[in-house]
């Protein structure tokens, strides 16, 4: 028989990290709210009969945001069996408030108080047992980060599961329970015993969902308004304040009888220590820019580059292809499918691979500035920059969670609230450089600009300047404009990253490029490299006079402008839309099949952009700021929810892309070398068009 446990609590309170380790899968955990937007279901590891469902992180249970809702109708509509809410027990005044409302919906509940490590490390003291007895439920202690009494935790809520539920905690005074009795008394034959109370006080607090989902009439309506009406009179407080407040009153009474802080008020604990600094009004942006070039420089540097060099040069450059060869040539296969393996699909899946171990390091280092805690500061003096622009720092999280892979970035936009804030977000998330991304700056850079660790780094900070700017831009039109929505984000403490949470970060990119690259980037090689051996009737020609060269020269008036309008150039860039990391893995095999014996690919791919630094840069920006890859593309049009709103996100990305190129090329090149001519001009106007677009004055209303 399956056993359902559902995992409820706030955002950031441990709940995945706890998962994790019931169920042994590796879901992202991130250290900031709103990482986990689906619910999420898994198998106990110790007692495959009971299911464990991951929810979305939430502070209440009224149905204000997207999570609530998710999390909400789950627990009240498909009632688990038990619900193990957990508590950050560094913060557990904050968490009881959703406490108290999980308990009144009258399914088996299980308080577990998380982070234990963190709160004795603070010398806090929480007396369990007092808890235990006023709400009236099991309360269990735990660190899901050094796994710690987690399979407890899930025991008593097994356990729990078996057991009559208690009467839930009074927590409301004596005027509203009162009313709350006579709501109960009217309502009592439309739903069953256990969610009488939690409907009670969901229908004072004037629900609209709850009222919805009951059906009633508007005779009884009215009579329960009666009542409310008479308590609000009573207490001078609207109903829905009434509960709130008594709430915290209840849950203040509780936390200031049963837990003993060490720290005084007012004494700064480490983690505001360092926050005066890293969060300082002057200093934030350039530290988080230095920490950022840290970042790159590591990833690009000595160690990244020998890998690279070693996988690209000696594995896939050498041993790989000496190897097949070898082995084709003793089985005695005929050429054209020896260049196919060794060209096509080493040459092509080869060079994204090769990438793999830099980005890994690239990896490593991102998860341990997030996991830390820093990458919720980075939302934190964001949101702080946003503002004054009328943008909210919610919309930089999907940025932050956007480093990793765009498809993610764009689903975490579903935590904003805002539908204008939330379908600009979708717009613009992804422009900060994904993994796949970083394959083309790596290869780029390593071209034309001796691996310099500046452009990458340069590279994030374009992608955050072009949300800032086309932020503005949009908020300026009607269609987005309104006040930014209220960030409210507890900055979690700074703790050490765990080696298993990085580990798991590391392994889900790491293995994301694996399967791509076995997978669609496999085929998406074996189709150019017929592309590039075939004419248009099949025989077997030089590149010279292959299908791909005339489709390319077709398209590649439209990349001209942009100073790559050779058909290698258009042909990368339109495979980029399959994957991004297709671009690297086109270019490889353009490159090989350019120069015979040209060991170095780096260097084939400069001479396909002639050489000149301003192409390689223009290929760079192009290929980087348009639109994402097609599974991004696709969840861009889902998320959106409507055709235009998808076509239109897929046309202004790719505007951004082009102009963006554009611009940098005919500009670059007319003051380096003095080359002027159409393109210029229109160069310099977009420029224009943007300047007026960012600063032109708009009137308040
Ligand atoms: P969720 O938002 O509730 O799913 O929380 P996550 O599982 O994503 O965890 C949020 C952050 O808290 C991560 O940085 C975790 O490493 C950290 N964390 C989780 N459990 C513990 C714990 O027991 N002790 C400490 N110190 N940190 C924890
Ligand atoms: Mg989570």
């Amino acid at each position: 028989m399956n056993l359902k446990i559902a995992l409820a609590g706030n955002p950031n309170c441990g709940k995945t990290t706890l998962f994790n380790s019931l169920t042994g899968s590796t879901q992202y955990v991130g250290n900031w709210p709103g990482v986990t937007v689906e619910k999420k279901e898994g198998r106990l590891i110790r007692n495959k009969d009971v299911i464990i469902q991951d929810l979305p992180g939430i502070y209440s249970l009224s149905p204000y945001s997207m999570e609530e809702v998710v999390s909400r109708n789950y627990l009240v509509n498909e009632k688990p069996d038990a619900i193990l809410n957990i508590v950050d027990g560094t913060n557990i005044e904050r968490n009881l408030y959703l406490t108290t409302q999980i308990l009144e919906i009258g399914l088996p509940t299980v308080v577990a108080i998380n982070m234990m490590d963190a709160v004795d490390k603070n010398g806090d003291k929480i007396d369990i047992e007092k808890i235990s007895k006023t709400l009236g439920c099991r309360v269990v202690t735990m660190s899901a980060l050094n796994e710690e009494g987690v399979f407890e935790a899930a025991n008593a809520c097994i356990e729990a599961a078996k057991e009559p539920v208690k009467e839930c905690p009074h927590v409301f005074s004596g005027s509203v329970e009162h009313a709350l009795a006579h709501i109960e008394e009217s309502i009592q034959d439309k739903v069953d015993k256990q969610t009488l109370r939690w409907h009670a006080i969901k229908i004072f607090e004037r629900d609209k969902e709850d009222y919805k989902s009951l059906h009633l009439s508007e005779d009884l309506l009215s009579h329960l308004e009666e009542h409310i009406k008479d308590c609000e009179e009573e207490m001078d407080d609207d109903a829905e304040s009434i509960i709130t407040n008594q709430r915290y009153e209840y849950i203040q009474k509780l936390v200031s009888t049963s837990v003993v802080k060490k720290h005084e008020k007012g004494k700064l604990t480490t983690s505001d220590k360092i926050d005066r600094v890293l969060t300082n009004r002057v200093l934030a942006l350039p530290l988080f820019a230095l920490i950022m070039f840290v970042v790159y420089y590591i990833a690009m540097g000595p160690l990244g580059t020998f890998l690279t060099d070693w996988t690209n040069d000696v594995l896939f450059g050498e041993i790989v292809p000496g190897a097949v060869d070898g082995f084709l040539s003793s089985i005695g296969v005929i050429d054209w499918v020896k260049s196919l393996v060794i060209d096509g699909i080493v040459g092509g899946v080869g060079t994204v691979l090769g990438f793999v171990p830099q980005i890994a390091i690239l990896f490593i280092l991102l998860s341990i500035l997030e996991d830390s805690g820093y990458m919720a500061r980075v939302a934190f003096i964001f949101d702080r920059i946003f503002r004054r622009f009328g943008l909210s720092g919610k919309s930089f999280i999907p940025m932050v969670v956007g480093t990793g892979c765009g498809v993610p970035a764009i689903m975490s936009c579903r935590t904003i609230e805002e539908e204008k804030d939330r379908r600009m977000t979708i717009m613009l998330a992804t422009f900060i450089p994904c993994a796949a991304k970083m394959e083309i700056v790596l290869i780029m850079t390593q071209a034309f600009f001796e691996g310099n660790a500046l452009i990458a780094t340069g590279m994030y900070f374009v992608g955050i300047a072009i949300v800032v700017v086309f932020g503005i831009i949009l908020k300026k039109m009607n269609i987005f404009s309104g006040d930014p929505a209220p960030f409210v984000m507890e900055l979690p403490a700074y703790h050490f990253p765990s080696i298993k949470g990085i580990f798991i970060h590391v392994w889900e990119r790491v293995k994301g490029f694996m399967i791509k690259a076995g997978t669609i980037i496999f085929l998406a090689c074996i189709v150019l490299w017929l592309l590039m051996n075939f004419n248009f009737s099949l025989q077997l020609v030089d590149l010279e006079e292959s299908m791909l060269k005339v489709i390319g020269e077709k398209i590649a008036f439209i990349f001209a402008p942009l100073g790559f309008g050779t058909w290698q150039g258009a042909v990368a860039s339109v495979s980029a839309e399959i994957a991004k990391e297709q671009a690297t893995a086109t270019l490889g095999m353009l490159a090989h099949a350019a120069s015979e014996d040209e060991a170095d690919v780096v260097l084939a791919i400069r001479s396909l952009f002639n050489n000149n630094s301003w192409t390689g840069l223009s290929f760079m920006l192009f290929n980087i700021f348009n639109a994402p890859c097609l599974v991004a593309i696709a969840t861009a049009f889902r998320e959106q929810g409507s055709f235009k709103w998808g076509l239109f996100t897929f046309i202004f990305q790719m505007c951004v892309g082009y102009t963006l190129a554009l611009c940098t090329y005919n500009i670059g090149m007319f003051v380096t070398a003095g080359v002027f001519n159409i393109a210029t001009i229109f160069a310099f106007v977009l420029v224009l068009v943007i300047l007026i677009l960012l600063f032109r004055p708009v009137k308040k209303n």
